[in-house]
């Protein structure tokens, strides 16, 4: 199979002329019948990436999706380009499932959709043993990873594909880049020497602001005055939110719409296509609202509060400005909010492990809020890419803070972590640089190291602040994985071993004094 033959297919179904760089390299890998892994942003072409394959490989492509509401409209464009498709999942009658079954015995489709739960239902795959399967196709594949942030228990179950169907290619796709989702992406699945295929994840053309959260509605309708006619999402908390945001908003002028999933389906519809249309400027809406939503001249995109963590962040504003130009994200941020949120996620949860991690994330999340570095540095940090220059299009670059020589505060933190083999987190480590006595400390052993009490001129709270300046700029690495502790990085050895120098941003107010707590 050759690579002429999908750029044929990509123009003749698609009516796209060329491939994007990553995507023709994607695609040959597969119709080589290896297994790929592709880490792309949202908007990034995924789907391209096996719905080309499908197209000229002999067989069908299997599809595993877990949004139930994105498979008909991805079933319907791929029908309207000329692509036999279908879907099955629990929403069919056992007589639409039978006609869907028949046509893939007859060899009439060439992808069909799936959710997990119907793959792994019982007899489903020996009904796929009797099909000729072209290709596997794992969409929304971080599912997969306890440490991700939409973890489905169902996909740790996919590992049956490549058992029970070794010589059939696997696909995994996905929008999430961390190092534990990807790696548990190749673990569990059983693939054999993947390639790992990772775009950027900067979108250069967002715009990224961060403001105090006093008074929003007021610096809302400035920033609408900003950008009047252009369309933009606004995410709230709550649905009841998104309806009084809305209603403001149109008491005050402006053509405004809500959407969220307590709504029917018909009213649903009815304001996605208004957004889509241009007839209404401003979507008030919850999270539900985006998820396969084409619309490429999205302006900005607000969220009146802080979403739960970075991931939810990154892929809530990269639904604007995806038509490369400039776009703008404003994230409103205050104390109460993360309270808030912490509370909700703490009274949901069942399972202590999952509520723990979901703490942290909202920690970083918070952090990325509070920094005063680069914001898309931090961003990209945290999806594991390192940028060498400031970004210059976020609050933080156009209006910098003041620095310090930061280097010898760094170092302590830095020899403090190497010599406790890593094996700390944060609120230990800095009981150690601060010379604790408390029982952990004593009962490691860690009072006997080099570093010990090398930094208690500086105090908690400013040695946590310090710490996440150096966690935001991957001095450091928290490794959820391994009961939070903190990890040194390339760029740690760097400043350790090679003394590069480091610059820290100087507080406002030190809180030094209130917060000068020894414990015994
Ligand atoms: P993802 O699944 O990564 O979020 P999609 O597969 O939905 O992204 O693609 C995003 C958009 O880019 C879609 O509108 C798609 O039609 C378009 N697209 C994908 N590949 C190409 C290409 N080679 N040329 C032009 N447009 C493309
Ligand atoms: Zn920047």
């Amino acid at each position: 199979m050759e690579i002429r033959e999908a750029r044929e297919a990509l123009k003749l179904y698609f009516g796209y002329d060329q491939f994007r760089p990553m995507q023709e390299q994607i695609i040959s890998e597969v119709l080589q019948k290896n297994d790929v892994v592709v880490l792309m942003p949202t908007g990034g072409g995924k789907s391209i990436c096996f719905q080309v394959p499908a197209v000229v490989m002999p067989g069908v492509c299997v599809v595993i999706s877990p949004l139930i509401a994105l498979m008909k409209d991805q079933v319907d464009a791929l029908l309207e380009n000329g692509v036999p498709a279908a879907y099955m999942n629990s929403s069919l009658t056992a007589e639409q499932q039978y006609t869907i079954e028949n046509q893939c015995l007859a060899n009439q489709l060439k992808l069909l959709y799936v959710s997990p739960e119907k793959l792994l239902s019982a007899g489903f795959l020996s009904f796929l043993k009797r099909l000729n399967i072209s290709l596997f196709a794992i969409d929304e594949a971080h599912c997969i990873s306890a440490w991700g942030h939409d973890f489905r228990p169902e996909y740790t179950q996919l590992k049956a594909l490549k058992q029970q169907f070794p010589q059939v290619p696997v696909i995994a796709l996905t929008a999430t880049a961390d190092r534990l989702t990807k790696k548990d992406i190749q673990e569990q699945l059983y693939l054999r020497n993947p390639k790992v295929f990772i775009s950027s994840f900067d979108r250069p053309n967002i715009n990224l602001t961060v403001k105090p959260g006093r008074d929003r509605f007021n610096k809302i309708t400035e920033f609408l005055e900003r950008h009047r006619g252009q369309p933009g999402i606004i995410y709230c908390l709550s649905r009841k939110a998104t309806e009084a945001m809305a209603s403001k908003l149109k008491a005050n002028g402006f053509k405004a719409t809500f959407y969220h999933a307590g709504m029917p389906a018909p009213q649903r519809a009815k304001a996605q296509e208004e957004f889509l249309r241009d007839n209404v400027q401003v979507v008030c809406a919850t999270i539900a609202f985006g998820m396969g939503i084409d619309k490429s001249n999205v302006r900005w995109v607000i969220h009146y509060n802080l979403p739960k963590n970075i991931e939810s962040y990154y892929q809530e504003i990269g639904r604007a400005g995806r038509d490369g130009a400039v776009a703008d994200a404003l994230l409103f941020y205050s104390y109460a909010d993360v309270m808030n949120m912490r509370s909700m996620l703490t009274e949901n949860e069942t399972k202590k492990e999952q509520t723990e991690l979901q703490l942290v994330k909202l920690e970083r999340m918070q952090q990325f809020a509070e920094a005063a570095a680069c914001r898309r540095r931090i961003l990209l940090q945290y999806f594991g890419e390192s940028m060498e220059q400031d970004c210059g299009n976020c609050d933080i670059c156009r209006n910098p803070p003041t620095t310090f020589d930061g280097t010898l505060i760094v170092q302590k933190a830095l020899s403090a972590i190497a010599r406790t083999q890593e094996q700390v987190n944060m609120g230990l480590l800095v009981d150690v640089l601060r010379g604790s006595r408390n029982s952990q400390v004593l009962e490691a052993g860690y009072d006997k190291i080099k570093t010990y009490g090398a930094g208690r001129d500086t105090s908690v709270m400013d040695w946590q602040r310090y710490l996440h300046q150096m966690l935001n700029s991957g001095l450091v690495e928290l490794a959820y994985d391994q009961n939070y502790t903190l990890k040194l990085t390339e760029h740690s050895r760097k400043v350790l071993f090679e003394n590069q120098k480091v610059e820290l941003v100087k507080f406002e107010e030190s809180k030094a004094q209130e917060t000068e707590v020894v414990k015994a």
